[in-house]
């Protein structure tokens, strides 16, 4: 099939997580949006604590109502230990965006998948991306779908795919990582219910709790189920041989701030997760010519900021604000783009450096 016949949408998102849906959403009453996502059904990730002021993008879109459902748990607050033996709360009652939410995080991402299909949005998955060349008619974006390759030709392509940044790495750009932060972690099942998270700094490390939402809670029995991850430099989760769930729980009962929660859990219940990688990261270019990385893809935050998730939709929005505003192809976008983007990054490497300074 020549460029000329294959099929043609303007803006190709790779990448449906927050990011994707978002910038398809906001995109989709101006241009013709094709998403494709390698899943066919959102899966469950790390991560669920979102930031008050996502309730401002969602108002923008229209979708407020989505953090109304029951499985996304209201936050009020995080309970810092944070260079002190002595807890702060770090209170969402004074927050002007009001509370936050502990997401139910594949049910979040399945409403914005839904939300996607009622705007009409193309939607393909589960479809990889397998290569993309710039023709004189756009890009041509080869996806596998149904164990086919298939093609299509699109104006501008939006990189949307997390961490791995498939379409930036095939592009050749580099991605710098400004440290080696991993996380390893287990879910539990708790005797009380406590709707903050906790932050702990110790010695060479920090942890994290959170309540998380569960379907098949006996309520007689456990009131909530927490996650409980631990954050560090590789050797030193290493160095802890963690092969059991038990191992680290018996660490985090020692951390300051955890030990009461600890105390309530039904140890029979934790499950432990696999190590992931939790650094600060940075595509070289966020932009190129027609196309644009957005979320994870372009910068990647420590999670001791919350704020990933906030920064995949900010970041979406700010994007689409300009490719509705300057068109697709205006030869100014990248430059834009990519300005806002280092803002964003020197502001929270700056934050980061201030954080880790508390405790160093
Ligand atoms: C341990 C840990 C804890 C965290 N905790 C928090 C937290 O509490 N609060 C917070 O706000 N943030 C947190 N984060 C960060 C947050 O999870 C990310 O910032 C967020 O997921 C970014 O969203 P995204 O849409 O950019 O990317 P992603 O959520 O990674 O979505 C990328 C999508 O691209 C798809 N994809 C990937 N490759 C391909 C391909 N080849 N073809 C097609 N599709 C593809 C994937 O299936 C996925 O759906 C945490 C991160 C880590 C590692």
């Amino acid at each position: 099939m020549t460029e000329s016949q294959l099929p043609k949408t303007q803006v190709v998102i790779i990448g449906s997580g927050i990011g994707g849906c978002i910038a398809a959403l906001a995109l989709a009453p101006y241009y013709s949006v094709t998403l494709i996502d390698k899943d066919a059904e959102p899966q469950n990730k790390v991560g669920e604590s979102l930031a008050p002021a996502a309730i401002r993008i969602l108002k923008q879109l229209n979708l407020q109502h989505l953090l109304s459902d029951p499985r996304h748990i209201v936050s009020q607050g995080t309970l810092s230990y944070w260079g002190s033996d002595e807890p702060t709360l770090i209170d969402n009652l004074k927050n002007p965006d009001g509370f936050g939410w502990h997401l139910d995080r594949a049910y979040f991402e399945k409403q914005l998948r839904e939300a996607c299909y009622t705007a009409n949005i193309h939607t393909i998955w589960p479809a990889q991306l397998v290569d993309s060349t710039k023709t004189s008619h756009g890009w041509k974006v080869t996806y596998q779908h149904n164990a086919h390759a298939h093609q299509l030709i699109s104006d501008i392509v939006i990189d949307a795919s997390g961490r791995h940044c498939v379409f930036a790495r095939q592009q050749g750009i580099a991605r710098h990582q400004f440290d080696k932060l991993m996380s390893i972690g287990f879910t539990a099942n708790l005797n009380i219910t406590k709707n903050v998270a906790v932050i702990s700094h110790t010695d060479d490390s920090w942890w994290y709790s959170a309540p998380l939402h569960q379907n098949d809670l006996n309520a007689g029995i456990y009131q909530q189920k927490r996650i409980f991850s631990w954050y560090a430099e590789p050797h030193i989760i290493k160095a802890a041989q963690i092969h059991t769930p038990q191992v680290l729980l018996q660490r985090a009962q020692h951390v300051t701030g955890l030990g009461a929660l600890i105390s309530q859990l039904d140890h029979s219940s934790a499950t432990l997760h696999p190590m992931l990688a939790a650094n600060s990261s940075k595509l070289e270019s966020c932009s190129g010519n027609a196309w644009f990385a957005i979320g994870d893809s372009a910068i990647s935050f420590d999670p001791l900021s919350s704020q990933g998730m906030f920064n995949a939709m900010a970041s979406a929005m700010q994007l689409s604000e300009l490719l509705i505003n300057n068109g697709l192809t205006h030869t100014d976008n990248r430059h834009i783009y990519q300005q806002q983007v280092d803002k964003i990054w020197q502001s929270y490497l700056a934050h980061r450096a201030l954080y880790y300074k508390m405790v160093s």
